[in-house]
């Protein structure tokens, strides 16, 4: 990763949600944080990706080209095993492009109970991409947080599949545990922990 003169890096999600818990992440990392905010023109890429880490890479270097800073881009989702991998890449539309969370998950269990429930084993996966533009490279880490598919949604913490997903460990889904260790465990939090790692080397506070 190279030097930049000024330290900057673009955290380059549209979700609302992932800034405030990817600049805590890196609070005290000696870098300026910018957002897609500071962007509006700045449009979408197509995340056409087999993969979380080819959607991530294409997404931070999609925002790395539109604006020439050092950027943070992440994609994630659920592999359930019954299914083959699915919802996988596809988690975000696999009911349709307008469906809802609860719509997501009523066919999530229709899939699975299709499937004839061979398997409830499924885990959360997560790419993130932090593409340097300046040397022109892209450095990639991934995090996974293994579980089940439980039998009905349970819970209103969280977002997405969070009601059906059961971690290893424990009894609860994702959305009836605490934020808190959703944060410890979670797909999302074990990428970031790596790529802080990496970015921490980078731009250590004391050069
Ligand atoms: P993205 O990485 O923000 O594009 O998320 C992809 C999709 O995967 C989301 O819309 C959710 O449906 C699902 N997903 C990713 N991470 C989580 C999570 O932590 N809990 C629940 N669903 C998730």
């Amino acid at each position: 990763m190279t030097r930049h003169r000024q330290a900057e890096l673009l955290l380059a999600t549209k979700n609302k949600g992932k800034v405030p818990e990817l600049a805590l992440l890196l609070a005290d990392i000696p870098l300026r944080l910018r957002t897609l905010a500071e962007f509006p023109r700045v449009t979408t890429p197509e995340e056409t990706g087999a993969t979380f880490a080819e959607n991530a890479e294409l997404k931070a270097r999609f925002y790395a080209s539109h604006t020439r800073l050092l950027t943070l881009a992440d994609d994630s989702g659920l592999e359930a095993d019954a299914l083959g991998g699915a919802p996988g890449v596809r988690s975000a539309r696999y009911a349709g492009p307008d469906a809802t969370d609860e719509e997501r998950i009523a066919h999530l269990l229709t899939e699975m109970r299709a499937s004839g429930d061979s398997t409830r084993r499924a885990r959360f996966v997560c790419a993130v991409a932090i593409f340097d533009p300046v040397a022109g490279a892209c450095e990639l880490f991934e995090g996974r947080c293994e579980g089940r598919i439980g039998h009905e949604p349970r819970g209103s913490n969280g977002f997405g599949y969070d009601p059906v997903f059961i971690p290893d460990g424990f009894d609860q889904t994702f959305a009836e545990l605490p934020a808190e260790i959703k944060q410890r465990i979670s797909h999302r939090a074990q990428a970031l922990a790596a790529a802080r790692k990496t970015l921490a080397k980078a731009f250590p506070t004391h050069p």
